[in-house]
């Protein structure tokens, strides 16, 4: 269960009660500047609260430095190395806010006693993430595996009085994380970061992280989350935000609703959705407001009662209701920036 100890990255705390965050990773070159800037950009717009970044060269922590020293972005960015542990230590100096390694690719004490010394000067925390991939062993042996080397690991970091630790295990199989992350959580009282990991395109990645990470959320395990997307990774921040808010775990984003059309539908609904949506996502509203948007003016503002606000369409033109009321009557052509500046308007 959550209440975890708490861990500091950047200006944010994890664990304890504190908000369940969302992160995501670049998937640009680290080691292309330009590209980088514009990714962490694009994703700090939409929400994202954590990043990490590839960390493969001199060149990565030559750019994470100057990242941090322009001040390019607010959100903590999380060094991610494998394999090379002096390039750990180097982006700890570089000013990267948390390191993640994984056990299972650098190996040695010494090497690990190293990163921990720097990490402790430099105050910043490491996650101990754990991943599947990589392990040769049988599939049945993979959940063992994965907690012995846990186990093994964190009471390396106990014993060298390192505690701002965070832990992730991820691994592709929805039942497998699950039975994993319940008996991290039995066993640990250092935050987890939760995620599936190749979980695929948009669409099947979306539902099997929304399977997987819902039921460990729901029983209060996960301090962080990133949903694992082959593909933009704005659309990591967005399934990681529709999952918190779809358990009430987050209350600070709206919630656009939309019916799934059927014969009585006049319009493109899908476009008008995907137009509205996006200007609620610029507009970044931090209020839990219900908003939907319906196929027709018939049954759509019944079926949307529920909702703060709502435009449903007729041929020619729709409505405009709130509470289930309606308020408004407006042609086809300017209803959608009716609705969305009637939004704006309210917003808090
Ligand atoms: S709101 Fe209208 S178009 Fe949408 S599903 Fe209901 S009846 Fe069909």
């Amino acid at each position: 269960m959550r209440n975890k100890r708490i861990v500091k990255i950047g200006d944010l705390k994890i664990g304890g009660k504190e908000k369940i965050l969302v992160q995501s990773m670049t998937k640009c070159k680290t080691e292309d500047y330009p590209s980088l800037v514009k990714e962490l950009k694009k994703l700090e717009k939409v929400g994202c609260e954590i990043c990490r970044i590839a960390i493969k060269t001199d060149k990565a922590i030559e750019n994470l430095k100057r990242i941090k020293e322009e001040k390019i972005i607010k959100m903590p960015i999380v060094a991610d190395v494998h394999f090379d542990y002096n390039l750990a230590i180097k982006a700890i100096k570089a000013g990267a806010d948390k390191i993640r390694i994984n056990p299972f690719n650098i190996k040695k004490e010494k090497e690990w006693r190293e990163i921990i010394k720097v990490a402790k000067d430099f105050n910043i925390p490491i996650r101990i993430g754990l991943n599947a991939g990589g392990i040769k062993e049988r599939k049945k042996d993979i959940e063992k595996i994965i907690l012995n080397k846990l186990r093994e690991t964190v009471n390396f970091f106990e014993n060298e009085e390192f505690y701002d630790i965070v832990i992730s295990a991820k691994i592709s199989e929805p039942l497998s994380l699950i039975g994993i992350y319940e008996e991290i959580d039995k066993n640990y009282n250092y935050p987890l970061h939760v995620g599936l990991t190749e979980t695929g395109l948009p669409f099947e990645g979306g539902i099997r992280s929304g399977v997987a990470m819902g039921i460990l959320l729901y029983k209060g395990i996960g301090d962080t989350i990133r949903v694992s997307l082959t593909g933009d990774s704005v659309l990591e921040v967005i399934a990681g935000f529709e999952i918190l808010s779809s358990l009430r775990l987050r209350e600070d984003l709206p919630i656009i609703i939309s019916c799934p059309t059927c014969g009585r539908c006049e319009v493109n609904l899908e476009k008008i959705v995907k137009e509205i949506k996006k200007e609620i996502f610029k507009a970044n509203i931090k209020k839990r407001i219900k908003i939907a948007i319906m196929g027709c003016e018939v049954n759509g503002p019944g079926e949307a009662s529920q909702a703060d606000y709502g435009v449903a369409f007729g041929k020619k033109g729709g409505v405009i209701f709130a509470e289930g009321k309606i308020i408004k009557r407006e042609p086809n052509e300017t209803i959608i920036k009716k609705f969305i500046d009637l939004i704006l308007k309210n917003r808090i």
